[in-house]
């Protein structure tokens, strides 16, 4: 196969994942541009580029997911390739089909494998010769009550009913008892209509007490498939993640084989290349089930950079360039440990629910070890219409008690105020027990998190607590400013109640 290289390459995306592929494409000498909304004129993203161009105005329908004007100013700046980062366009297959009609190369997999796999049930049918180990669960769509019923029966409650198109944690719903099911599964349908425009839904176990793990990999077009290790995702709000890290520290050596085998099984199936990422969830005896394959590049893949040394930016581009992978897998270990938590403008004390507003101050942890992704400045606007997260906080260290002792103290010197964010609560959960100790799931924010303790006086808790003091005393003082200054937000109205 030939290779095609790429000298310019335009980022369909904003906030800290167009920083950070814009990064790794310079340390490549490869030229970037910028798109941006009205929203975002003076985003970093927009200052870091060679070049920005505006695509319409705030709302994502109006700008972002604009495919046809990316396509169009590609043309006109000469774009080589475009890299969509991870939401918006990235695993829209018509989008990637259209960029490579047009001359352009999509640094991402084929848009057949996006179709595949962008779709839960195309991706079990797709595995099903794979020896892919499956939750308990049908491989169509149900629509008729009654159906769902009898699968639930056989596979017994409590079962959870899932969008197939589903994403971010969006379209899913638990019925612990035959009388819920009629009217969880109508709201599942009614949420995955709205929020995917695919009303298709399935049903499966619900596994009661699971951790979240998935393992990162990575396919040229050669033919070529090598895993990365696993990524544990189990610390999570609203089914999404809020602190990843690097290793697991649950999985035994023969286990992460297994399970690194059969992510390269799932990437098979469908003649994966680029970065992908096979999710799983696994049980209390180390059970593992496929749940779903993520065709792009995650949120949480710099906690495997850590741990690897591999730049999995780098790598896609080159892969994009049709080179074959410069190492096997035999050639990949794992060193030291990494933990990530994501900044989000949300208040943990008031249902995680968004508190958008004004950075008023924004002050950036330094030092061994601390790695900060982000998008954002002291003085800038958080929009209210994208994803509320601010930042990702990642750590590393020799060892999982460094890079957490690592974490609390850059916790600490982070500095924001004027929003409420996760990171008190991410500091919470990082002296728990149940964290230290490696014994938890997906439960951990049920059955541990009480957001009193963010507001109470406990010796253990009081450096968090006075954290989280200061930002709400911070608020009331610049309230006067903001007031004169900015409208308040709906968002931030609503979070207030
Ligand atoms: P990751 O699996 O990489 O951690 P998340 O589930 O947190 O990713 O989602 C990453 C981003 O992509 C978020 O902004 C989320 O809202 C968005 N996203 C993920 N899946 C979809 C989807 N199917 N449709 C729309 N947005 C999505
Ligand atoms: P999304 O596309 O929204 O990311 P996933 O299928 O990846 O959907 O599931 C997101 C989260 O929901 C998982 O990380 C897990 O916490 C929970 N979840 C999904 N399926 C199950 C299941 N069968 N049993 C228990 N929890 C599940
Ligand atoms: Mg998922």
């Amino acid at each position: 196969m030939e290779t095609r290289e790429i000298k310019k390459i335009l980022v369909a995306n904003r906030g800290e994942i167009a920083v950070r592929v814009m990064r790794s494409a310079r340390e490549m000498g490869i030229a970037t541009v910028a798109i941006y909304s009205e929203a975002d004129r003076d985003a970093p993203h927009v200052h870091y580029a060679d070049e920005a161009v505006c695509v319409g105005p705030p709302p994502s329908s109006e700008s972002y997911l604009r495919g046809d004007h990316i396509i169009d100013i590609c043309k006109e700046l000469e774009v080589d390739a475009i890299h969509p980062g991870y939401g918006f366009l990235s695993e829209n297959a018509g989008f990637a089909k259209a960029v490579e009609e047009n001359g352009i190369t999509f640094i991402g997999p084929s848009p057949a494998s996006i179709e595949v796999m962008g779709d839960k049930l195309a991706a079990k049918n797709a595995v099903e010769d794979y020896d892919v180990p499956m939750v308990p669960g049908v491989n169509h769509a149900v629509t008729e009550a009654a159906e769902a019923r009898e699968i639930a029966e056989q596979i017994g409650y409590p079962v959870l009913i899932k969008a197939s198109a589903g994403g971010g944690g969006k379209g899913m719903r638990v019925v612990e008892a035959p009388e819920e099911l009629e009217e969880q599964m109508e709201r599942a349908i009614s949420e995955a209509t709205s929020a995917f425009g695919d009303g298709s839904v399935f049903v499966e176990k619900f596994i009661t007490s699971p951790r979240h793990i998935e393992i990162q990999i990575l396919g040229d077009k050669h033919g070529n498939l090598v895993y990365l290790f696993e990524r544990e995702c189990s610390i999570q709000r609203r089914h999404q993640k809020v602190i990843e890290e690097a290793p697991s520290s649950c999985l035994t050596p023969e286990k992460r084989k297994a399970m690194g085998e059969a992510a390269i099984g799932v990437a098979r199936s469908c003649d994966y290349y680029g970065a992908g990422t096979v999710e799983f969830i696994v049980d209390a005896d180390l059970n593992f089930y496929f749940l779903e394959m993520n065709t792009r590049l995650q949120v949480e893949h710099p906690v495997t950079e850590e741990i690897t040394g591999v730049d999995l930016v780098k790598e896609q581009v080159k892969i994009a360039e049709g080179h074959a992978l410069s190492f096997k897998q035999e050639d990949l270990k794992i060193k030291g440990h990494s933990l990530e938590v994501r900044v989000y403008a949300e208040d943990p004390t008031n249902g995680f629910l968004p508190d958008i507003g004004r950075l008023q101050t924004y002050v950036r942890p330094q030092g061994p070890g601390v790695r900060v992704d982000d998008g954002f400045e002291q003085g800038m606007d958080i929009p209210i219409y994208y994803d509320p997260m601010i930042a990702k906080l990642v750590t590393y260290g020799d060892n999982r008690e460094m890079a957490i002792e690592r974490m609390l103290r850059a916790i600490k010197e982070y500095r924001i105020t004027g929003i409420t964010t996760t990171l008190g609560f991410c500091a919470y959960v990082l002296k728990h027990e149940a964290f230290t100790s490696g014994k938890f799931d997906t439960k951990f924010v049920q059955e541990h998190f009480d957001p009193e303790v963010l507001k109470q006086k406990d010796p253990v808790y009081e450096e968090i607590a006075m954290a989280f003091a200061a930002q709400l005393v911070d608020q009331k003082q610049n309230q006067s400013a903001v007031n004169q200054n900015t409208p308040l937000s709906k968002w931030k109205l609503r979070a207030r109640g």
